[in-house]
């Protein structure tokens, strides 16, 4: 038994290194109705990143342009370069029932709160120490010292914004951390105004 309802919008947000890509892959690969959301950046792709599934890599020019038309639902400068949520997809999948997953800083989430707020489900994730932050960073691989570097000079900024979320949790073990957000999903999934379909559905009981 399915009843209709409107999707979420399930924003994670963490400094660089704690782990958020990873649990959010761990959560895709789980759920039928969940979604990524692919961000536009002007940042060069990464070895291993692939156009239209990790990001949408567009020129400085091109992302001037989206944010002139208002194609951008919510858009911000991190490290640098600018990153932005597509507004047409979002639109399209909230009204179709799917739920989606953004993994966005803590300015993006702000833009969200205040354009989109029935719609959006924020989780803060933290690393469980400064030393393990460090280490996964480093651990990475794909980033240059100076880069590395910059990350965490902003992790500490990143995570000032920790009580602006609706739930946090610190990722010790991703296993663990990935049930906790499914638990998460479950719960805003059945809040009353998200089933748009309850009216019919007790009509038809027929009681
Ligand atoms: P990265 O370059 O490591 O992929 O991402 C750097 C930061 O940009 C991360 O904190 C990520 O959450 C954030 N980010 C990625 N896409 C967007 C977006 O569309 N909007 C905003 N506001 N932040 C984003």
């Amino acid at each position: 038994m399915t009843i209709l309802r409107r999707g979420l919008m399930l924003v994670l947000s963490s400094p660089s290194g704690a782990g958020k890509t990873t649990l959010a892959k761990m959560l895709l690969a789980t759920d039928d109705a969940l979604v990524s959301s692919v961000s536009v950046t002007t940042r060069a792709a990464r070895s291993g990143e692939v156009e239209g599934r990790d990001y949408f890599f567009i020129t400085p020019e091109k992302y001037a342009r989206l944010i002139e038309e208002d194609a951008l639902l919510e858009y911000a400068a991190v490290h640098d370069n600018g990153y932005g949520t597509p507004r047409a997809f979002v639109r399209d999948a909230l009204t179709e029932g799917r739920d989606i997953l953004f993994d966005i800083d803590w300015q993006g989430a702000q833009q969200l709160r205040h354009n989109v707020p029935q719609d959006l489900v924020t989780v803060f994730i933290l690393p469980p120490s400064a030393d393990e932050l460090h280490r996964r960073l480093n651990n990475r691989g794909s980033d240059t010292p100076e880069v590395i570097a910059a990350r965490l000079a902003k992790a500490g900024h990143e995570i000032s914004h920790w009580a602006e979320y609706d739930y946090v949790l610190v990722n010790e073990n991703p296993e663990e951390s990935a049930n906790a957000l499914r638990g998460i999903l479950t719960a805003e999934r059945l809040k009353r105004r998200r089933q748009t379909g309850l009216t019919d559905f007790i009509r038809n009981l027929n009681l």
